[in-house]
Formats: C-alpha cells, structure tokens, sequence
C-alpha cells in the first residue's frame, strides 16, 4: 500500500512563497485524496505489492492518474526549501552547461511552466545521453513513463498556487525558483527510478 509522504518542513514556515492553507488543501486534501483513491484501486489486485514507481511505470486510466499525482507531488513538496536557496553543485554544474546559467535556465523553466496550458506540470529532466531538459506533462504525466530521470518538478494545477497567488501563476513561478532544495535536485543524478 501507498503511505502519504509528510512534508519536509512545517506548513506555517514557508515564509514569503505559500501559505499554511495552501499546504492544508495540497498536502493534507488533494495528496491524501490520491493515496487514498490508489489504495482503493490497487487492493487486492498484482498491482498491491508494487512500489510507487513500478506502479506508475505500470498503471495505466483512473490507476495511473492517481499514483502519478502521488509520485508528482511527494516530488514537488520534497524539491521545496522553506528557505530561500542558492543552487549548487553538480546540477549547477549541469545547468550551466545546458542552458548557459542558472538564471537563464530559470527564465526558460518560468517561461514552459506559465505556457503550460490548463493543469500540468513543468520538469527538469536528465536524457540517458546525461543533457538536461525542461519538459512539461499534462494532467498527471510525468518523465518516469518515457524512461526519463525526474530531476525536479513545479505543479502548475491552479490548485498548487491559487489560493496565494490567484491568476499570477508567473510571480508563482518566480518564488518557486527561489525556494528549491537543491540538495534533493543534485541527489536525484544519482538515483535509479526503476
Ligand atoms: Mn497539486
């Protein structure tokens, strides 16, 4: 069975980016909402052993909609910093050569995500060739079904921001860049999501 991921900060101290409401509805309702409905779904089929990455290479319809929306926000809350964050490391290292600098790859990932038409979400992605690359998925698609390295993700369902920003999905944005845990980003390299 699927356990609801905790976040990894408190909800009230996400200071200057989201409210403590804004995690009371995403975390606390919409999450706890998709891991309940994919237990329901999965109990007492082959599906019921399986890890949520299996299960979302492996799902297909209402299944697969509901375990990726689990697997994409435990991803998003776990890629958010409470505080704001410099980036570092072997991803700076990979962004600057990818796109140029870290800020260039901020304006073309702000620049996808606000173009991503009706609810979706917006991904760093590592290709096998080892490049990175901005892609975005509707719905509750995600990189793990095309064999892609998630590396990092911004959940742009007007759910995820609304209540704090209204329509200005682009100010969003802007904080959002602010505010990842790059730590989780550069431990990503090294994971194997199979
Ligand atoms: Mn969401």
């Amino acid at each position: 069975m699927i356990e609801v991921k905790p976040l990894p900060f408190e909800k009230s101290s996400v200071e200057n980016f989201l409210s403590e409401s804004t995690f009371n509805f995403h975390h606390d309702k919409h999450l706890v909402n998709y891991v309940n409905t994919t237990n329901a779904l999965i109990a007492n089929t082959p599906f019921e052993n399986l890890s949520l990455v299996e299960l979302v290479k492996k799902a297909e319809g209402p299944l697969f909609n509901n375990a990726a929306q689990v697997f994409n926000h435990n991803f998003y809350f776990d890629g958010l910093s409470k505080e704001k964050t410099q980036c570092y490391g072997k991803v700076k290292e990979l962004l600057e050569k990818n796109f140029g600098t870290v800020d260039s790859f901020f304006a073309k990932f702000i620049e996808a995500a606000t173009k991503n038409f009706g609810s979706g979400w917006t991904w760093l992605v590592q290709l096998p060739n080892g490049s990175l690359e901005i892609q975005n998925t509707q719905n509750a698609n995600n990189p793990l079904t095309s064999n892609l390295k998630p590396l990092l993700t911004v959940d742009v369902w007007e759910h995820a921001y609304y209540l704090d920003y209204q329509n200005r999905r682009a100010d969003y944005l802007k904080d959002f860049c602010q505010h990842i845990n790059w730590n989780f980003v550069n431990a990503n390299l090294d994971k194997n999501f199979s």
